[in-house]
């Protein structure tokens, strides 16, 4: 959650705000999840259930824990679209893996907790189930019902389930061989992945990383992206609570809202700017060209002049062009290099900010540095979603 937005995460997690309302998506998933637990939980009582017994399961429960705040996001679909989808990935899940008897199921939502090296990283998470296949292959399984299907490199870099590896090698030390397995039940695919022992150091490492700049840092930004609509703090985050405030108002008291006002008046007035810029140049054109036509370089208006001046100026190729690299080469070679640069503060700002030279000599360059407030204000039109 900090790497998608560091904002919700210390919403959620340092700041601990509690809120009830909950995704159509994840209640869907935890309906899909539960019934599939109580599959294989069966299966290892023997009872091997009908496809029928386990869709009135889902049915019973999805109608017991349906609520009042739960949000549905897609303006077009409804609860009975969401219900029909966990109904369809089941009957998938179903015809591929029944009678459930490809493996042996050790434990289903198990939680695991382990630490990283020492006491100081600990971790908990629950494997969705965790089985043994033939010989001594234990499998990490894990349902998803994300409308999202990832690619192979996805899986074999994927954090969470190379985590749960660590976390039965450190419960189990001499299971060695570990598959993790993915379902991706809207498309009744299978991916599967493994983790060698380099990938395991490596990932223990990236995650430790991840941890101690997660507790030392102070800036939780928004970081605005498509899971912005399933977002539970939008009332709470700079870049979505002005929407929240107006939308709830009335027609008369939005558009006289204050923020509403002004965003109408800039958009207003940035539109005849350019109307108007496209008219001046317009303008400049014609009076060039009357210039040049009638041989002269002052024009006399009513109550004002303009004077044209035509010059010829030297140009030498941008620094994006092909040639720019032959031409700074040329006067470095010829050693007047100093003569004609200057440093590129641009540039500057960028390599301290990414943090791209020692720190001796950043903090040596940032002396001659200061800290000043910018603002800017970029207008652009509301999506769809956002009218
Ligand atoms: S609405 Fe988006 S940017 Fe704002 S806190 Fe939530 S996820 Fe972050």
């Amino acid at each position: 959650m900090y790497e998608q937005c560091p904002l919700k995460y210390k919403l959620c997690y340092r700041d601990k705000i509690k809120r009830d309302v909950e995704g159509v998506e994840a209640f869907l998933g935890t309906r899909v999840h539960d019934t599939l637990k109580k599959c294989y939980n069966d299966v290892r009582l023997t009872k091997v259930n009908a496809l029928d017994e386990l869709l009135s399961y889902y049915d019973n429960i999805w109608q017991q824990n349906w609520h009042n705040s739960i949000i549905i996001t897609k303006k077009d679909l409804t609860q009975g679209h969401y219900k029909a989808l966990g109904e369809k990935m089941l009957e998938t899940y179903y015809k591929r893996y029944a009678p459930f008897d490809s493996d042996i199921t050790i434990s289903t939502e198990m939680r695991v907790t382990f630490s990283l090296d020492d006491d100081r990283y600990r971790l908990m998470g629950y494997i969705d189930r965790l089985s043994r296949a033939g010989g001594d292959v234990y499998q990490i399984h894990d349902y998803k019902t994300s409308a999202y299907l990832p690619s192979q490199q996805d899986a074999d870099s994927d954090r969470q389930l190379g985590l749960y590896h660590v976390g039965i090698q450190k419960k189990w030390p001499d299971i060695t061989h570990i598959r993790l397995v993915w379902h991706y039940l809207a498309f009744g695919e299978e991916l599967v992945s493994s983790r060698s022992e380099e990938a395991i150091s490596k990932l223990l490492e990236d995650t430790i990383r991840t941890i101690d700049e997660i507790e030392v840092t102070d800036e939780f930004n928004p970081r605005e992206s498509g899971l912005c609509d399933w977002c539970k703090y939008p009332d709470l985050c700079p870049l979505r609570k002005h929407f929240i405030k107006v939308e709830a108002l009335p027609l008369n008291e939005y558009i006289n809202e204050p923020g509403v006002v002004l965003v109408n008046k800039y958009a207003q007035l940035k539109e005849e700017a350019s109307e108007i810029n496209e008219e001046i140049d317009k303008v400049k054109e014609a009076i060039l060209d009357y210039a040049r036509r009638e041989g002269v370089e002052v024009i006399k208006g009513s109550d004002r002049k303009v004077r044209v001046k035509f010059d010829e100026k030297l140009r030498f190729t941008g620094k994006t062009e092909d040639e720019r690299k032959q031409l700074d080469d040329a006067i470095k070679q010829a050693g007047k290099w100093m003569e004609v640069s200057q440093l590129d503060t641009t540039l500057l700002t960028r390599v301290i900010e990414n943090s791209l030279w020692s720190e001796e000599l950043i903090n040596q360059v940032l002396k001659y540095g200061r800290i000043e407030e910018t603002s800017a204000i970029y207008l652009s039109k509301l999506k769809d979603e956002e009218k």
